[in-house]
């Protein structure tokens, strides 16, 4: 399951957002590998569709897509050196897909800044300071290794990988981020399992007053390099704390469209490129996450690991289609129901039957 972590300096509101977000837990039933413990939440993926193909299907089950939000405390100046939780927590987030990455914007005296004042554009740095401060230490340790069994001449074909990683180290010794770095072809080959927290893909939290989250206009205080979006953890924790219902009618007081959460979540699925395609039927309406470019076999492979192997085709109509044509035999008897080969490069909200033999 895709997997982000939280990040953020002391006192920015961090574990209010989270707790938030684990209001939307889902039922960890439906879902292999979902996991029980204090700061993980795994949260619904918000998709109207699903409602609507239910309706349509008169399902029993409804499952939505899902991301895994870890609460990662303890990043404070000098983590990589071992201060606060420093390297534990390091290690906690090198293996997450994507980071949150959340900062304070809002002002208010009674809540402690750990710098003594509210300057969003210092304090990204700071720790994404520490990030890079973490990735140099282990991209030292390859530069090292990868040195040593060059001069030993036991592996001649090191060379992409050698420089890939002296371009790390040079970037990262400057502070900045290891996404900076641009490698030919090769170089990208010799080192694309290793897991940088300065590559991955961040999306910035501004936590700003309430007064700003409502006012639709903002300008980033981060500058244009940092996809960032403005929300006030205040009214997210307040939201997710009602009952739909009147959350609804909050939202439309407030005149947001939806709420900052349901912002956030999309925001990572659309970062991380993911799309969803659809099954819907009498026992259950499910939505799938995809990588987008998935072709129809190893988006089967997700229901089961078998599909994949045993592949025949996939019937296809898209969601516009089945709502349009009022459902499978409709949008059958319109021309629309396509059948697809093991070639057919999936779209978002494909509405999908796999056939698979064996
Ligand atoms: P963390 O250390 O980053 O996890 O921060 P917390 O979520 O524990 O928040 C620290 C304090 O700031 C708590 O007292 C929160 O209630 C408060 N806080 C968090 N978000 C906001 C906000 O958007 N506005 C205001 N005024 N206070 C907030």
């Amino acid at each position: 399951m895709l997997n982000v972590g939280i990040v953020g300096l002391p006192n920015v509101g961090k574990s209010t957002l989270f707790t938030a977000l684990t209001k939307k837990q889902v039922d960890c039933a439906n879902f292999p590998f979902c996991t029980i413990e204090p700061n993980v939440g795994v949260v619904e993926v918000p998709d109207e569709r699903i409602a609507v193909l239910s309706e349509m299907s008169h399902t029993q089950k409804r499952v939505p897509a899902a991301i895994e939000f870890v609460d990662i405390a303890g990043l404070v100046k000098g983590a990589h050196k071992g201060e606060g939780l420093g390297n534990k927590f390091l290690a906690n987030i090198r293996e997450c897909d994507m980071i949150v990455h959340v900062v304070r914007e809002f002002v208010n005296n009674d809540i402690v800044h750990v710098d003594g004042s509210v300057d969003p554009a210092r304090d990204v740095e700071v720790i994404e300071l520490e990030l890079a401060m973490a990735d140099l230490g282990m991209v030292e340790k390859m530069h090292d290794t990868v040195t040593s069994k060059m001069k030993a001449g036991k592996a001649p074909d090191l060379a992409a990988q050698a420089s890939a990683i002296t371009k790390w180290k040079d970037a990262l010794t400057a502070g900045k981020m290891a996404n900076t770095v641009e490698f030919t072809d090769e170089e990208r080959d010799a080192v694309r399992g290793v897991q940088l927290l300065t590559n991955k893909p961040i999306l910035y939290i501004v936590n700003v007053n309430e007064e700003t989250a409502t006012k639709g206009t903002w300008v980033s205080p981060l500058g244009a390099g940092r996809l960032a979006i403005p929300i006030s953890v205040q009214i997210e924790a307040e939201l997710a704390g009602m009952p739909p219902e009147d959350a609804k009618m909050m939202l439309g007081e407030l005149g947001m469209k939806e709420s900052g959460l349901d912002t956030v979540i999309r925001k990572c699925y659309e970062l991380l490129n993911l799309i969803t395609y659809l099954t819907t039927g009498e026992k259950e309406t499910r939505a799938w996450t995809i990588h987008r470019g998935m072709k129809a076999p190893q988006a089967a492979g997700v229901i089961h690991t078998d599909f994949e192997k045993n592949f025949i085709r996939a019937e296809v109509i898209s969601y516009d289609d089945f709502v349009k044509f009022g459902g499978e035999s409709g949008a059958r008897d319109n021309g629309k129901l396509r059948v697809e080969g093991k070639e057919y490069v999936m779209q978002d909200g494909d509405v999908c039957n796999f056939r698979i033999g064996g």
